[in-house]
């Protein structure tokens, strides 16, 4: 057996890419968190022709490879570049029409213009149109007062306003429950703020730890003991739905949805799965949000 055909033995093709998450907009935002983790690509925010060529082809890859969930996010705060995100939902409306349809079309923000409700009737009709079907607020605290402070903002919106202004137009609405150091980083503070977000009516919610884009441990990311902790509790008190194969998985809490997973996972090209494709904003496509080693398209 020669070199190459060892190489060819442990490197596994690819049978699965689950996911396409997508950077969006001019990188502005209208909040100022002490721990930004989008102000490194903000840079690289501008328009670009060769971005929507390659969001087509991104989400085109991974609808074939049996994906099933779109995101839009940004560097900054998507929705402060409403028409690069109404461009970005005509993407996906023109590869949908071609077969490359997703049941979960997220669109994640901090939430802020959502409190406007004529923001919301100006733009959520068309991107429901366009294919929109959940707003993922990032939620801080176990109650509204750490938004305004991890955000860094005089006042934020009531969660239950947001949950009325979203659904009113007919688009879902989700939360993704950061897990940070002196907010939510133990198992009764996850639990007081499941409680919180379920009253508030907010039903399907995504945690992970906040963390450097590379996955690494910051100084806010909650200690191993807090993230063991919350992830006990999960198997204690709900019941799991299904893994992912990156880690974590998906839980059913008295008919509410919560889900548990890592912030980032670095490709390995011996895996036979993609856990996303990142479209960033200078057209790069990568099999994760570490580009390093995880090139797929310029
Ligand atoms: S909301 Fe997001 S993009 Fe805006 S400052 Fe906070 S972390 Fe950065």
């Amino acid at each position: 057996m020669n070199c190459t055909s060892l190489c060819y033995i442990i490197m596994a093709c690819i049978e699965k890419i689950y996911s396409v998450s997508a950077l969006v907009g001019n990188g502005k935002c209208n909040a100022n968190c002490p721990d930004c983790a989008g102000k490194y690509l903000r840079p690289d925010a501008k328009e670009n022709e060769i971005y929507y060529k390659n969001l087509e082809s991104a989400i085109k890859l991974s609808a074939r490879y049996g994906g099933w969930s779109l995101s839009f996010t940004s560097s900054g705060e998507p929705t402060e570049d409403p028409s690069a995100l109404t461009r970005a939902f005509e993407v996906y409306d023109k590869c949908a029409k071609e077969g490359a349809y997703f049941p979960n079309v997220n669109l994640f923000t901090n939430g802020i213009n959502f409190g406007d409700k004529d923001f919301c009737k100006t733009y959520l009709p068309k991107w429901r149109k366009l294919g929109l079907t959940n707003v993922a607020i990032s939620v801080h605290g176990v109650d509204e007062s750490a938004q305004e402070e991890i955000y860094g903002i005089s006042s934020y919106p009531k969660l239950e306003k947001l949950v009325e202004n979203i659904e009113e137009q007919g688009v879902g609405v989700r939360a993704t429950l950061l897990l940070r150091k002196c907010y939510v980083d133990n198992s009764k503070k996850y639990e007081e703020a499941v409680h919180n977000l379920i009253d508030k009516g907010i039903t399907n919610i995504t945690s992970w730890p906040i963390g450097k884009p590379d996955g690494s441990r910051i100084e806010g990311t909650p200690s191993r003991v807090g993230l063991f902790e919350i992830k006990n509790w999960l198997r204690k008190n709900a019941k799991m739905c299904h893994g992912h194969v990156w880690g974590g998985g998906v839980y059913d809490y008295k008919g509410n949805i919560l889900r548990i997973t890592d912030y980032v996972t670095k490709h390995d090209p011996k895996k036979d799965f993609v856990r996303q494709l990142v479209v960033f904003q200078d057209g790069t496509v990568a099999y994760s949000w570490i580009k390093e080693g995880a090139l797929c398209m310029k």
